[in-house]
């Protein structure tokens, strides 16, 4: 007994030692258990696919030999992703298991000591995360009290901080809003460090920041399938000049997108029409929820360009925790945000579902209000 209690203060004395202190510091990423709730906390796609495709994504995949090594390049999916987005020859892609997996190669290839990442807070929580993964200093530029851009301040972090990455969310997420094109434009051309212009909310927006990549040498555009009803895959794409992408692409793992993710994905992009009609579906039930919202007492609603809608809870003696407590415990999952940054102080973010599932959120959301 004695030996094995030795064991066990010996087993967390070298954790202690020998993981850095950094990662010792950080909390994992936090996903809530989920079965058997409606889920609105992650910005899925809610629809699935009609039967006759799904049909004949099954024959597809009784192709694929999964005894088989993928194929290194996914040139079958990049070629179908070229086509569905218009990325000029000119343009390289590379893809990831996620453009999770983008934001951590990006890094791991910019990472050195005393190397600044730097994004407006708050913002995608990858950012800061894998900033602190790799090594890097993560500088988080506040934005304004209405969520938009401060320019000024941005710029006044740059001539301080020097970054050698910046992430700019377009639109932006937990926010849902787009910053100013010539805001983003002033950043670009204020900056000898590198800008990743992260678009996975492309789906849900006219704002389409690919043809940067003609004007700036110094910018990449990031994007995902994940939002547009292909979470599951795990797929993320990054587009740029090839003198960038041939030095990222030496740090991802030669395999990293599996036989059944390319196959699929190649799939479903033929089908990539039938995802966009979806994805307009969802742009018109966001303006339903958020017009039902603004009606009603109780909420004050940010603009969104997404597939989601960032709220602040009005109602007096109502917390943002209680109102995502009791919807909870009701089956609804939304995300609460209150505590995770200053500027979220009593704000949720509510995923756009199907058009009964808002139903069903809209009037959970009023009972709570009106309680
Ligand atoms: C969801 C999200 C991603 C990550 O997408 P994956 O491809 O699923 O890893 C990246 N950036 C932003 C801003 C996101 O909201």
């Amino acid at each position: 007994m004695s030996d094995k209690l030795t064991s066990s203060s010996e087993l967390l004395a070298s954790v202690d030692q020998l993981i850095r202190p950094e990662i010792k510091a950080l909390s994992a990423y936090h996903v809530p258990p989920a079965a058997n709730m409606l889920k609105l906390d992650a910005m899925e796609n809610p629809f699935n696919w009609p039967g006759c495709l799904q049909d004949e994504w099954f024959n597809v995949l009784k192709n694929v030999s999964v005894n088989r090594y993928p194929d290194p390049a996914a040139q079958g999916v990049k070629d179908k992703l070229r086509e569905v987005m218009g990325v000029d020859k000119r343009f390289d892609i590379m893809l990831g298991n996620g453009s999770d997996e983008i934001i951590q190669i990006i890094a791991m290839a910019l990472a050195g000591s005393g190397r600044v990442v730097m994004a407006p807070e708050p913002s995608f929580v990858m950012y800061a995360m894998i900033a602190k993964f790799v090594g890097m200093e993560y500088v988080g530029v506040p934005l304004k009290e209405d969520f938009t851009l401060d320019l000024t301040a941005f710029l006044s972090a740059i001539d301080t901080h020097k970054p050698s990455l910046i992430f700019l969310a377009q639109p932006n997420n937990p926010t849902g809003n787009l910053f100013e094109a010539d805001d983003v434009r002033k950043i670009i051309e204020s900056t000898s460090g590198l800008v990743v212009l992260d678009e996975a909310y492309m789906a849900f927006t006219d704002s389409d920041l690919l043809p940067m990549l003609e004007e700036y040498s110094n910018v990449v555009v990031m994007r995902t399938v994940s939002k547009v009803g292909l979470a599951g895959l795990r797929l993320g794409m990054l587009m740029g000049e090839p003198a960038w992408l041939n030095e990222f692409d030496k740090i991802r793992l030669p395999y990293n997108i599996n036989v059944l993710t390319q196959a699929s994905a190649e799939f479903a992009l033929t089908h990539y029409d039938g995802l966009l009609e979806q994805t307009k579906l969802i742009r018109s039930e966001r303006n339903r929820v958020c017009s039902a919202l603004e009606n009603s007492e109780g909420f004050m609603v940010f603009p969104s360009e997404a597939n989601f809608l960032l709220v602040r809870v009005t109602k007096a003696n109502t917390g943002a925790r209680e109102i995502f407590e009791k919807l909870k415990s009701e089956g609804i999952l939304i995300k609460c945000l209150d505590g995770g940054h200053p500027l979220l102080k009593g704000c949720l973010r509510l995923t756009i579902g199907a058009p009964a599932e808002n139903d069903q959120l809209l009037s959970a959301l009023k009972g709570v209000i009106f309680a």
